[in-house]
């Protein structure tokens, strides 16, 4: 095996030389017992730079946001959420299963955004036939997607004038952040809560931190633990990430424009439709499934792993250099105007 070009997710990064150090030498406690420093320190830093009150590691994004819909909604509420957000499609359902809270699923606009008015219509009445209208989640970056800043304080205005919570799925949010050239604190200061995902093009092997409001997360604490996710010697962990902080946000700009460059390239090929380009994510489409699976076969040979047949998800990361970004444009080049 040779060294893939792997522009499947930005999950894919490994840690580096420097993260392992960190990790190694962190100092450690138990963390159920809040004794670890180097978790203490970093959910602090977390929590100052989203401008809340408090912070909270958990393993995963995923976890991450079932344990903030648990602590928002209880069983018999509801959620309005983007029927293409991962808090709805790709969590298996956890929020229906583990809090019998319900969906109302929303088509998520091509700019990624949910229509305001579309949301206002469809929350419910306080009148027995229907769950209570809750909170409304919203998920920036969304397939690489910046929500604005205009459009946060919109949702905001919107939830806070009917009474709902409003979270943040903010997996990407530093991608968001690095875009639009403003601090963390800036895009989220509307919201009630967020969850951010460290594992992603930020490098670290795990973890994500939920910031809200101190009765907030004193809830999700109790959510973690039922959910399993309170850990012990957590700082090996919450050391990496506190590497990626140091390190690992300002590069963001480059993968930022290491996908530009392709899709870039994109556009200049004919039998390539460009689908969208923000952030370190291209969507591109080919002319059907038997070319995509050919494509994604030609690109293996290279060394180049991507993710999809018809459509196709690129995504640039850590783990992709400039001379990389080349290849790949080469291998666009090569393929379709062969
Ligand atoms: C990756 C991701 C998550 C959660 O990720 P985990 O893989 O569970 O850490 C949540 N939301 C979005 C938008 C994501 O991309």
């Amino acid at each position: 095996m040779f060294a893939m070009i792997d522009l499947r997710s930005d999950t894919t990064t490994q840690p580096s030389e420097g993260m392992r150090r960190r990790m190694a030498s962190a100092p450690v406690g138990d963390d159920v017992f809040g004794d670890d420093p180097t978790v203490n320190a970093l959910q602090e830093r977390v929590a100052n730079l989203a401008g809340k009150d408090a912070a909270l590691l958990l393993p995963s994004g995923t976890q991450s946001n079932l344990v903030a819909l648990l602590s928002h909604c209880q069983r018999g509420e509801e959620y309005l959420v983007g029927q293409d957000y991962h808090t709805y499609l790709y969590e298996a359902g956890g929020a229906a299963v583990f809090g019998s809270i319900q969906p109302q699923p929303i088509p998520v606009s091509a700019d990624g955004t949910l229509d305001l008015e579309l949301v206002q219509s469809l929350i419910k009445p306080d009148d027995p036939h229907f769950a209570l209208s809750k909170l409304l989640v919203l998920e920036n970056t969304h397939n690489g997607k910046v929500l604005g800043l205009d459009y946060m304080a919109q949702a905001s205005a919107l939830a806070q004038r009917h009474g709902l919570s409003l979270h943040l799925d903010g997996a990407r949010i530093f991608n968001a952040a690095t875009e639009l050239g403003v601090e963390l604190k800036e895009i989220v200061g509307d919201v009630d809560s967020v969850s951010i995902c460290f594992s992603k093009g930020l490098g670290a092997p795990v973890g994500s931190l939920l910031c809200g409001s101190d009765e907030f997360i004193a809830a999700a604490k109790r959510w973690r633990k039922m959910a399993g996710g309170g850990l012990r010697q957590a700082g090996v962990l919450a050391a990496a990430i506190d590497y990626a902080l140091d390190h690992h946000v300002d590069r963001l700009k480059s993968d930022h424009a290491n996908a530009k460059r392709i899709a870039e390239a994109v556009s200049g090929l004919d039998a390539v439709t460009l689908l969208s380009n923000q952030t370190n994510m291209v969507f591109i489409e080919l002319a059907d499934e038997d070319t995509g699976a050919q494509f994604g076969q030609f690109l293996a040979e290279r060394g180049i792993n991507a993710l999809g047949g018809k459509r196709m998800r690129l995504v640039a990361h850590l783990g992709i250099s400039e001379q990389d970004t080349d290849a790949v444009i080469a291998s666009l080049e090569e393929y379709f105007t062969l």
